[in-house]
């Protein structure tokens, strides 16, 4: 996992950052209704947010702690709190990403994109200066996504999850799930913030532009 495992963050302070950020997204509407989700990896393990509560009012305390082979350390057997459905997904993104932290996003504008064309297995931008937010990614080079089907169950989606990573298009850094939103991970929980930032301006900026009129030909 390329050099991460030297500058991991401590617990305490990624468990303070992890419950601002889930504030910062519900305010964004990228985890409102409960959903979504968010997880970062710290020194010995990760932490993940629990499943079915507010996102914006979870505390530190309710952190779930999983140690390096994805056990959960605590809260122990007993509490009320259940650990994230997507906790499947993270691993999986955590083990062949080697990500630091991954984001799931119900953003509008990204169950928009998946749902334009229910043929299209990739979303894809280009030409524009945002997609150098994305880590590797240039102007003005195409940059590609792949898109999943949903399944009723969020820790169902994980065979196709890995199947999508194992041909992920140069510098991707997430994979939409359709009618539903996204997965996007970082080197660390910011890097994870601007992609998700990045991802959801480009989404959002295609179904702008998708209303815009045709432009007319000088002299039409
Ligand atoms: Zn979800």
């Amino acid at each position: 996992l390329d050099g991460i495992g030297e500058s991991l963050p401590d617990r305490a302070p990624a468990g303070e950052l992890l419950c601002e950020l889930l504030r910062c997204f519900y305010a964004l509407g990228w985890c409102t209704g409960t959903g979504g989700g968010l997880s970062i990896r710290v020194q010995g393990g990760y932490l993940v947010a629990p499943s079915g509560v507010a996102k914006e009012r979870v505390c530190p305390e309710d952190l779930f702690v999983l140690d390096e082979t994805f056990e959960t350390v605590s809260p122990l057997a007993g509490t009320r709190q259940q650990i994230s459905e997507c906790t499947p997904l993270f691993e999986a993104i955590y083990r062949r990403q080697g990500a630091g932290a991954v984001i799931h996003s119900h953003s509008i504008p990204i169950v928009l994109a998946t749902r334009r064309d229910r043929n299209r297995r990739l979303l894809r931008w280009q030409s524009l200066e945002m997609i150098k937010g994305i880590r590797g990614a240039s102007y003005p080079h195409p940059h590609e996504i792949p898109i999943i089907e949903n399944t009723p169950r969020e820790s169902e989606l994980r065979e196709s999850l890995e199947a999508a990573l194992q041909s992920l298009p140069d510098h991707a850094h997430a994979i939409a799930v359709r009618d539903h939103g996204a997965y996007i991970w970082g080197r660390d929980a910011m890097e994870a913030k601007r992609h998700a930032e990045v991802y959801d301006w480009l989404c959002r900026f295609q179904y702008e532009e998708s209303l815009e009129p045709p432009h007319r030909e000088e002299g039409a």
